[in-house]
C-alpha cells in the first residue's frame, strides 16, 4: 500500500468545491482498495498512544461555528477491532492501548469522504501522544511499515502549516509570507529526505514560530514521511494555502 499525508484544513472543505477537493477526488480514482485504513489524526491528542476499536465507531463532529449542513454529512464506515487488537498485542508496541469508545473525528472522515466515498472499508484511528517529541514520533512511526504489506492504508491527517489565530475568513485570502516560506521549506526537506530539517525545523526555519505554533497538526505528516522506504517516490498531489495561514499540501509516497 502507498502512504498518504492529507492537509485537511477548515471543516468547510467538507462541503466546498475547490481545487483541494478536486485533488482529493482525482486521487480517489487512482487509489487501490485497502483491507483497512489507519488514520493518524491531528484531532486525537492523548498521553500515551491509543487505537480505537469500536465495531461501529461513532462519527465525531469536532468543529464549532460552522453551517448546520456540516452536521448532516454522514460518514459511517465499519471499525477494525481485530487490527486494533493485533497492534496492541504486538511486542513492538508495548505502550499502545485500545480505546473502545472513541469514534472517528473530522481529521479522518473529512478526507475519507472524498477518498473512499462509499464508507465501506474498515477505518481505525491512532492518537498522537503529546508527551513524545518529534524524534520519538518519527522513530515510532517507522515501526508501522509492516502494516503496508498487510494491505492497510496508512493516512496522516493534519496540516504542515496551521496558525488559526492568524487565519483569514476567506479561503482564498492572500497567503502570509511565513506560511509560504515554511511550506516550501518542508516541501524541499521532504524531496531531499532531509530528516534533520523535518525534525528540528524550529532551530532551522525562522518561519516555524508562526507556521507551527503548536505541533499537533504537523506530527501526522512526520508519521507519513517516516514510512518512506528505499526507492519510493513522493508526489505532491495538492499544494496551496487556504485562509492565509493553512497549508493544504498533501502527498502520496509509493
Ligand atoms: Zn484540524
Amino acid at each position: 500500500m502507498p502512504v498518504l499525508f492529507i492537509g485537511h484544513g477548515s471543516p468547510m472543505n467538507i462541503v466546498s468545491h475547490n481545487t483541494y477537493t478536486q485533488s482529493l477526488q482525482s486521487l480517489s480514482a487512482a487509489l487501490p482498495r485497502p483491507k483497512a485504513i489507519l488514520v493518524v489524526s491531528a484531532h486525537w491528542l492523548t498521553r500515551g498512544t491509543y487505537v480505537n476499536s469500536a465495531e461501529k465507531p461513532e462519527q465525531i463532529y469536532d468543529f464549532y461555528g460552522v453551517p448546520h449542513e456540516l452536521y448532516r454529512i454522514k460518514y459511517r464506515p465499519p471499525g477494525a477491532p481485530e487490527i486494533a487488537s493485533s497492534i496492541v498485542q504486538d511486542s513492538r508496541f508495548k505502550n499502545i492501548q485500545v480505546d473502545k469508545e472513541r469514534g472517528i473525528d473530522q481529521g479522518a472522515w473529512a478526507v475519507l469522504l472524498y477518498l473512499y466515498p462509499q464508507a465501506d472499508i474498515p477505518v481505525l484511528e491512532m492518537s498522537i501522544d503529546m508527551t513524545m517529541n518529534e524524534e520519538d514520533h518519527y522513530n515510532f512511526a517507522r515501526k508501522f511499515s509492516f502494516l503496508r504489506r498487510q494491505k492497510i492504508l496508512i493516512i496522516g491527517s493534519g496540516n504542515i502549516v496551521q496558525n488559526l489565530r492568524q487565519s483569514e475568513y476567506m479561503e482564498d485570502a492572500q497567503p502570509f509570507p511565513w506560511a509560504v516560506e515554511f511550506d516550501s521549506f518542508i516541501k524541499d526537506a521532504l524531496l531531499q529526505k532531509d530528516t534533520e530539517r523535518l525534525l528540528h525545523f524550529r532551530n532551522i526555519s525562522p518561519a516555524a514560530e508562526l507556521a507551527v505554533p503548536t505541533n499537533d497538526h504537523y506530527l501526522p505528516m512526520l508519521y507519513i514521511a517516516a514510512l518512506q522506504e528505499k526507492g519510493e517516490e513522493i508526489t505532491f498531489f495538492h499544494e496551496g494555502i487556504q485562509n492565509g495561514s493553512v497549508s493544504m499540501r498533501s502527498f502520496i509516497i509509493q
